[in-house]
């Protein structure tokens, strides 16, 4: 299952150049993958443009039987594919295979919207006129892909374009990429004909610079940091391509004084501990009504110093490594901040014994706003407790960010509950659940974390375009 190669015009290739992957639980190199650059992603980008007609012409659904064999095919073999994903990523054995599931719902969930991309026909304002309009395939689509959630990340963007009828090329992390190259193989064996879906592997910049330049790409699809996204946002506006951005986050959860406190903090340690605290919608900064806030402080430091740190293969492990040394540093840096300003370590506060990458889980107290925790997204398993006293304060500091993916918050009066998710400014709200992902609702941004929509029915409209047909009986 391990592919050394990329997978190009339906071919697996590589150019003799090396990118070595390391386990980040480890340290020790598991194999390599190509380096490969400008060239071979245009080779990719022609045979994407070149497969597609084809493709798009096919009854939907027969798209769709075959996004769905390929969603079968992952489940046949989540084990070994959640075991090469735990290898190359960290994340818990158990994560990893619940991202392979949740991979191949994406799959099965647009194969199922491949048959559902209806027209529609407008009253026309004369009598003389029919007004109709057709939903047709937007064109090749390079997708970019972040390290966080290996599988996941390529489905939600492949499975909606293949079901539009759209090639793709992607370029996963350069950090996971034989996830990637895996789910190549089963788009390969479910009958993806040879060239409409490419993978290659190799220089981001490079490779970036050639996907958003690159006159037949004619949408980029991206899930990573908002730097980066700025960045192919700028370069894809030379030709005016579409874009799909799911950008960073900086997540509020509210605890308010009328939450159930235990859902709360079991909520909260969903939240902000799954996958390390690296997701983008994990929470990052908590704001606790100053009534609960002692009594919640003392039930999530006792729940969080019960998550177990270690490799991502032994048992019962709850908390993997990062991903690399930068990310630990970041953690410390925003602890070592926090405490300069005021803030108490509760638990945690320093790396784990487990290895240069392993970071014990903490949980911060009497955390105020200047903080760095509460400005950045750390991406670790970093917990800072703020206090509040008011419900309008509690929405204004959630909505003090440039950012606005996910917020989540703990309430029962349900007054408070629709004007608290009313204020937030965020595409999705956790309300008394610290998990919101599912391949059926609509997953995305506001403000600068980013466009678009995936999964869900809407997901699908982000890889069709409009075609007004007006027709003239005269
Ligand atoms: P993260 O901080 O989560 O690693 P990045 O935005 O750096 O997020 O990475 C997400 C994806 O973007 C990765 O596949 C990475 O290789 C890619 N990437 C990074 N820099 C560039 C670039 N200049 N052009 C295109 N892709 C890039």
């Amino acid at each position: 299952m391990k592919r050394e190669q990329c997978f190009i015009a339906g071919e697996w290739v590589d150019n003799g150049a090396w990118i070595a992957v390391d386990n980040p639980a480890t340290g020790a190199i598991i194999g390599r993958v190509p380096a490969m650059g400008r060239e071979e992603a245009r080779r990719a980008i022609a045979a994407a443009a070149a497969a597609m007609p084809a493709w798009a012409a096919r009854p939907a659904g027969e798209r769709a039987a075959i996004l769905q064999r390929a969603a079968a095919l992952m489940l046949e073999r989540a084990d070994a594919l959640a075991a090469l994903l735990t290898q190359e990523q960290g994340k818990p054995l158990a994560e990893a295979r619940g991202e392979i599931v949740y991979a191949a719902s994406f799959l099965q969930w647009f194969g199922e919207e491949a048959k559902r991309a209806y027209g529609d026909v407008i009253p026309a304002p004369t009598a003389d006129k029919r007004i109709m309009v057709l939903k047709q395939p937007v064109g090749v689509v390079a997708a970019i892909t972040p390290w966080n959630f290996p599988a996941a990340m390529i489905t939600r963007k492949l499975a909606p374009a293949l079901a539009a009828g759209c090639g793709m090329v992607l370029k996963p992390s350069e950090l996971t990429p034989f996830t990637a190259l895996a789910i190549a193989e089963i788009a390969d064996e479910a009958g993806v004909p040879k060239g409409l879906f490419n993978v290659v592997t190799g220089d981001a910049a490079e490779i970036g610079g050639e996907l958003t330049g690159n006159p037949l790409v004619r949408k980029i699809s991206f899930t990573g940091s908002t730097a980066v996204g700025r960045l192919l946002m700028e370069q894809a506006s030379r030709s005016i391509k579409k874009l799909s951005l799911e950008l960073g986050g900086n997540a509020p959860f509210i605890v308010f004084d009328d939450a159930d406190l235990d859902a709360a903090v079991a909520g909260a340690i969903q939240s902000k501990y799954r996958n390390a605290g690296q997701t983008c919608v994990c929470a990052n900064r908590f704001y606790v009504q100053a009534g609960i806030y002692d009594a919640f402080v003392g039930k999530m430091a006792a729940a969080v110093a019960r998550l177990r740190v270690g490799e991502g293969t032994s048992p019962g492990v709850d908390i993997g490594p990062l991903i690399d040394e930068r990310a630990v540093a970041k953690v410390q840096r925003h602890i070592d901040d926090a405490v300069a300003k005021g803030a108490q370590v509760v638990t945690g506060g320093s790396p784990a014994p487990d290895g240069p990458r392993f970071f014990a889980p903490t949980v911060l107290r009497d955390v105020r706003p200047g903080m760095q925790v509460l400005e950045e997204e750390t991406f670790g398993p970093l917990a800072p407790l703020v206090k509040f006293d008011e419900e309008g304060e509690a929405i204004a500091l959630a909505n003090d960010s440039e950012f606005g993916l996910a917020a989540y918050f703990y309430a029962r009066d349900i007054g408070r509950i629709w004007r608290v998710a009313e204020g937030i400014e965020s595409g999705i709200v956790g309300i008394n659940t610290g998990i919101i992902s599912t391949e059926v609702a609509p997953f995305g941004g506001v403000k600068q974390s980013g466009l678009g929509r995936e999964g869900s029915r809407y997901g699908l409209d982000d890889y069709l375009e409009l075609k007004y047909l007006c027709l003239s009986l005269a």
